[in-house]
């Protein structure tokens, strides 16, 4: 029987659920788990307690973390600051700059459809918001972006990659764009990193925030990229203290977490590239068996220019949420995890043109390093299943 309630699920079920919610969180790797299991307690030292071998120890950690973090993305270890994850970064960059800036630029320029920690911060700065038209796929329009950044631009921050309907976006040409009007640039890569190849150097970024628990590391730990390391920008600290991480983030660093961040890093350089062909052909055979059993389905997101593992399906007329309660063994998400709960519909699918009512029949799934093919073969059969329940009550 069709059910429109919550249920709280039973923890066994949640054992055995197939988890397709990998833009939400990852799990953590149990590389990375034993990577950070030394620095709970045999190396718990406080990495600015550069007098003995015990802080000595902890800082020789967070040093190689910074080399694999930095490495992920073709920087230098000196360009990474450390952080409690992408929404610390993107305040960091985004107030950061705005606040310590003093001149003439009053204009900020952003997209629709990036995560609420770019769009609701941009708003508060006092700057004038521009925002670049999107298509149909999420893409940025170049060409009313060369409208829109103009000589009052002061930063462009724009995302690598949509947490929703996973669309990558052109940054070498909007840096280019930028830059070519005296602008600096901001992306937020969270969704990016570990997933597709990011390389500051080829991109010509000057900011780039990234997230370890989008790439199998632990939550709560982040970083921002600031090119030519943290004294080549005028950045304002969000944090006031010690002055641990060149007086940009005061407070004692997490020595465990980044130690995990760092490792995650250096498994997800490594296996990047066979891991993005296989997850998405996983995908790819997971949306081919949707559509050979639905008949109404659209899929969301740039078809060939998106993250390997995300689907944003839309089933006209079927309420999202109603349908994810129907399929307890599956954990998967209707918009972002941030959003949900929310009673609006995703701002990025009306962005990209899609009615209310579309936005609210609408589920997202995530593919990722631990999805089976068989996992794949059974989620398609639920949903399917679960499509042709609802088509047959409305
Ligand atoms: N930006 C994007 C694109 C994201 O997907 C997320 C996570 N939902 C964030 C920023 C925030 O990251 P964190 O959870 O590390 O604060």
């Amino acid at each position: 029987m069709l059910s429109m309630n919550r249920r709280k699920p039973e923890q066994n079920q949640l054992a055995r659920a197939i988890y397709l919610d990998y833009h939400a969180t990852t799990p953590c790797d149990t590389r990375v788990l034993n990577a950070m299991l030394p620095y709970f307690i045999e190396k718990f030292g406080n990495p600015s307690s550069s007098l003995h071998p015990c802080g000595q120890e902890a800082a020789e950690a967070v040093e190689k973390a910074r080399m694999q973090i930095s490495g992920i993305m073709g920087a230098m270890p000196e360009e990474i600051i450390f952080t409690a994850g992408a929404t610390e970064s993107n305040n960091l960059a985004l107030q950061g700059f705005a606040r310590a800036y003093r001149g003439k630029r009053n204009e900020i320029v952003t997209t629709p459809i990036e995560h609420k920690s770019v769009l609701n911060v941009c708003h508060e700065l006092g700057y004038t918001i521009k925002l670049l038209p999107v298509d149909r796929t999420g893409l940025v329009d170049l060409e009313s972006a060369r409208k829109v950044i103009t000589n009052r631009t002061l930063v462009v921050s724009v995302q690598a990659a949509n947490n929703e309907i996973g669309t990558l976006q052109p940054i070498p040409q909007i840096v280019e764009m930028a830059h070519d009007r005296g602008a600096v640039v901001h992306c937020d890569a969270a969704q990016a990193v570990g997933k597709i190849p990011v390389n500051v150097r080829m991109w010509g970024i000057d900011l780039l925030s990234v997230s370890s628990h989008k790439l199998y590391g632990p939550k709560g730990v982040g970083a921002l990229f600031i090119n030519d390391g943290p004294h080549s920008f005028p950045l304002k600290p969000l944090l006031i203290g010690g002055g641990q991480e060149h007086n940009l983030r005061s407070g004692t660093l997490n020595v465990p977490g980044i130690v995990g961040f760092g490792e995650a890093c250096a498994i997800s350089s490594k296996e990047l590239p066979k891991e993005a062909s296989h997850i998405s052909s996983l995908r790819d055979l997971f949306e081919e068996n949707l559509y050979s059993q639905i008949d109404n389905m659209q899929i969301n997101g740039a078809i060939s220019n998106r993250l390997p593992g995300n689907s944003s399906l839309t089933f006209p007329r079927i309420e999202a949420e109603a349908m994810i309660v129907n399929m307890p063994q599956l954990i998967l998400s209707t918009g972002s995890a941030c959003a949900s709960g929310a009673p609006e519909p995703s701002h990025v699918l009306l962005a990209i043109g899609l009615s209310r009512e579309d936005a609210y029949s609408t589920i997202r799934v995530g593919l990722g390093r631990f999805t089976t093919r068989s996992e794949v073969e059974q989620a398609s059969s639920i949903i399917s299943e679960a499509v042709s329940s609802f088509s047959a009550l409305n």
